[in-house]
């Protein structure tokens, strides 16, 4: 492109989408053709080394489309830098030293945020093995969600969080993981959902047994 070109190509839109289409057209046409291909692929690698800084953005930003449009690279992605996080001991520095900054940076903002999301996460892991094991007490048949707790029929709660997370002990932001592992499981032998009322009165009262269930 000439100058004037290039100045007409920044400040004329008809004339920028003419040019596009032309050139999409031309390489539809000859995309398959080697010498073009090569031609091409040298052009582009001559322009990112006098355009580092931009080509590098390109990059940047092209990743960052795929990442939100596309499921799978995301997994890949968070799986490498899962990966690197526990296997480098430098970067998992950084990162915690970059979430620190950025804590401090947002101060009560960052707070408020956090436990916003860590209380969705915990009302959707909740109704995930509500969905799962009813949304009602198997034992009185209390409905109101508020009164409705996970029973353990095997072993204790601790037990089974040893079981699923490799740790008896359930810090509050973990405990949506532990319910998405128990709405996943499935396991009817295993679980059953109980109001506050008969949870209590069959783990500590009755044997195993609701105290509803035993004549008086
Ligand atoms: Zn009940
Ligand atoms: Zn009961």
């Amino acid at each position: 492109m000439t100058e004037s070109q290039k100045d007409r190509y920044r400040s004329d839109a008809d004339y920028r989408e003419k040019q596009k289409r032309a050139s999409k057209e031309y390489y539809e046409k000859h995309r398959d053709d080697p010498e073009f291909r090569k031609k091409r692929n040298e052009a582009s690698l001559a322009w990112a080394k006098r355009n580092r800084t931009q080509a590098s953005q390109n990059v940047a930003q092209r990743q960052k489309e795929r990442y939100q449009r596309d499921p799978e690279y995301r997994a890949k992605i968070r799986q490498r830098q899962k990966d690197k996080y526990n296997s480098d001991p430098e970067f998992q520095a950084r990162r915690i030293q970059a979430h620190k900054d950025y804590a401090e940076r947002l101060g009560p903002v960052y707070l408020e945020r956090t436990r916003m999301s860590a209380k969705k996460r915990l009302d959707k892991a909740w109704d995930e093995v509500l969905a799962v094991y009813g949304r009602i007490c198997t034992c009185c048949g209390e409905s109101n969600p508020a009164f409705l707790t996970l029973h353990h029929k095997i072993g204790s709660a601790d037990e089974d969080r040893m079981r699923l997370l490799g740790r008896s002990t359930c810090h509050s932001n973990m405990y949506s993981g532990y319910l998405r592992k128990v709405a996943e499981q499935a396991d009817h032998e295993r679980y059953e959902i109980l109001c506050y009322n008969c949870n209590c009165g069959t783990s500590h009262r009755g044997n195993g047994v609701c105290p509803h269930k035993i004549a008086p």
